[in-house]
């Protein structure tokens, strides 16, 4: 795995897309597809909390009690995974698709971006949110992941205070890595 496939700069910042294992990512920020009670799961969640040891949960719990809203994301550190924080974004469940999902995976994403630059982060890695159990069309979730990192770098204020350097999109299968990878191509082209 961790074969580099596609690379580009909006505005001084890369955007790549890679297929691997977002626990080993070097990174400052991971995102976690969470669940809206924060309360651990399968896939990416799992894999977190699994190799990130419970001082992860221990934070969550402490610091979100009540969970995270669908279409945010909360911060904690990371214990032993290289990265320094964990930025749990809630995606939607995919329910037909006319039920606010786009906005609020739009939002998921959004507000990790907005919590790297207020972590003073160089780097953050995405993983493909809501497109596991969640079952959001991968076409489609790749789309608004897409298009909300490029507009976010777009609209960036000039101001010394963005730090981000590197977004990377860390996707598990072969088939989801193309996927992004052809909408990486034609949204950035348009652009
Ligand atoms: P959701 O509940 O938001 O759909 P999942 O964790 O079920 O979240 O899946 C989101 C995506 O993350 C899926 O494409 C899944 O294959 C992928 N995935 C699972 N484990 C990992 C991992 N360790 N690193 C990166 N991506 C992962």
């Amino acid at each position: 795995m961790n074969n580099l496939t596609t690379q580009t700069e909006i505005k001084n910042t890369v955007v790549e897309l890679i297929r691997a294992d977002i626990t080993e990512q070097n990174v400052d920020a991971i995102v976690n597809a969470a669940n809206a009670h924060l309360a651990g799961g399968g896939g990416v969640d799992g894999a977190i909390h699994r190799r990130g040891g419970t001082s992860i949960m221990q934070e969550t719990r402490e610091k979100y009690p009540n969970g995270c809203p669908t279409g945010s994301a909360v911060a904690t550190k990371a214990g032993n995974l290289p990265a320094k924080y964990v930025f749990h974004a809630v995606g939607p469940r995919w329910n037909n698709g006319t039920n606010g999902e786009p906005e609020k995976l739009h939002s998921a994403y959004k507000t990790c971006l907005e919590l790297a630059v207020k972590h003073q982060c160089k780097s953050i890695a995405f993983p493909s949110i809501s497109t596991g159990v969640y079952g959001y069309p991968i076409d489609q979730a790749a789309k608004i992941a897409i298009q909300t990192v490029i507009d976010f770098l777009n609209n960036k204020e000039t101001e010394t205070k963005f730090t981000l350097q590197l977004v990377r999109f860390c996707l598990f299968s072969e088939n989801d890595l193309n996927v992004y990878a052809d909408i990486l191509q034609s949204q950035t082209k348009q652009s």
